[in-house]
């Protein structure tokens, strides 16, 4: 069947009211590889839906001439919760008003569901294994009685993806440049090939996979802790799961979308899921990074924001990278307090001039290639 528009109805929360959520299918149901790519789970970040609103033209006409090999589901904009969070003329997408809960945290972990499931049964043939867990975690997510809309469309999106080939997650930070999280099960692999294709200036791996319950995370992991569980069976990292961070959440123009639309149909054409000729990989523009090498800056005090060096700007341990000034201090430079680089890498992320900033908040990211001793067992996504 082509292309097909289709709509999962939440719970009703309040009296009047009801939320959906589109996605959209092409190819056919079942066919492989597969791809699932959301955007917008952090609800104010609309540069991922930018992109998809330019790439699901381009994957109709593909669908259109029977160039989808295997299945693509999108899902513009996965948080219709989040997209309704106004206050005041403000958007507040990030983090759940009615329980709090950051958006991109607190997904499911099937691992041990699965595990109890089919993990006596699992053997050396990897594909036999696949088959089965992916079963198994369609079993168990089916068994699942979620009873309010943000558990409903945790478990309905992830109904839509873990048996996924590919899982792409889109967000984007306040101010930064284009990077990706990945699993280090993936790395060089296929997500070099998707840290080439997109134009990642930036890419940091988890070792061996995310701790954290992002929503990239789960879908990665699930193969990763199986395999870390059953080390005597073949269970192969089957899906390549990454959350993409396209940019600065005010960079969204048909320009960037274009060309982020067009980055993502070559990778899926690179991959087999739509037939053509992905052409040479471009240039990887840097390598991957540890997290434990990611170097994070935190406010020490009240103040306002102001940085010294752009987004994408490679740093050296010392550079002063932003500043907090106390505003109640006469003393001009001496009411400014610095915040140095603590590596030699890439300011990937910063937070916009003129901000608030207090003690404790994440006024930057910087991917260095060394192991910091201060970072170690951090999963760094602490805001
Ligand atoms: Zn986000």
């Amino acid at each position: 069947m082509p292309h097909a528009k289709r709509m999962i109805v939440l719970p009703s929360m309040t009296p009047g009211t009801q939320r959906r959520i589109v996605y959209h299918r092409f190819g056919k149901a079942g066919a492989r590889p597969k791809a699932y790519l959301q955007a917008a789970i952090h609800a104010n970040e609309l540069p991922g839906a930018m992109a998809l609103h330019h790439l699901m033209p381009m994957l109709v006409e593909a669908d259109r001439r029977g160039r989808i090999k295997g299945e693509i589901v999108v899902v513009p904009t996965v948080n219709p919760i989040g997209l309704a969070q106004l206050v005041g003329n403000n958007h507040l997408g990030r983090y759940d008003f009615l329980g709090r809960d950051n958006f991109n945290r607190n997904w499911l972990d099937l691992s041990g569901a699965v595990a109890e499931r089919v993990g006596r049964t699992l053997g050396r043939n990897a594909g036999d294994n696949v088959a089965k867990i992916r079963a198994a975690a369609a079993a168990a997510l089916a068994g699942m009685k979620p009873i309010n809309e943000l558990q409903m469309l945790r478990v309905a999106m992830m109904k839509l993806s873990i048996d996924a080939d590919v899982v792409l997650d889109l967000h984007c930070d306040m101010e930064a440049a284009l990077h990706l999280f990945i699993s280090r099960k993936d790395w060089p692999g296929p997500a070099r090939m998707l840290a080439a294709d997109i134009g990642a200036e930036a890419t940091l791996y988890n070792d061996p996979y995310p701790e954290s319950l992002t929503f990239s995370g789960v879908n990665g992991a699930l193969w990763a802790r199986l395999a870390e569980r059953f080390p005597a069976a073949n269970v192969p990292q089957a899906c390549l799961s990454a959350t993409i961070e396209y940019r600065s959440q005010h960079e969204v123009n048909h320009a960037l979308g274009e060309s982020d639309a067009r980055n993502l149909y070559r990778f899926l054409v690179r991959r087999g899921i739509v037939s053509g000729r992905a052409g040479k990989l471009p240039r990887l523009k840097a390598d991957a990074t540890p997290m434990s090498g990611m170097d994070v800056g935190y406010c020490p005090k009240p103040g306002m924001l102001v940085y010294h060096v752009p987004k994408g700007s490679r740093v050296r341990t010392g550079t002063p990278v932003c500043e907090v000034i106390d505003p109640a201090d006469a003393r001009g430079p001496k009411a400014r307090t610095q915040i140095v680089a603590c590596t030699d890498g890439i300011l990937f992320s910063r937070k916009p001039d003129g901000h608030l900033a207090w003690p404790g908040k994440v006024v930057f990211r910087i991917a260095g290639a060394r192991v910091l001793a201060h970072r170690k067992g951090m999963s760094g996504l602490d805001d």
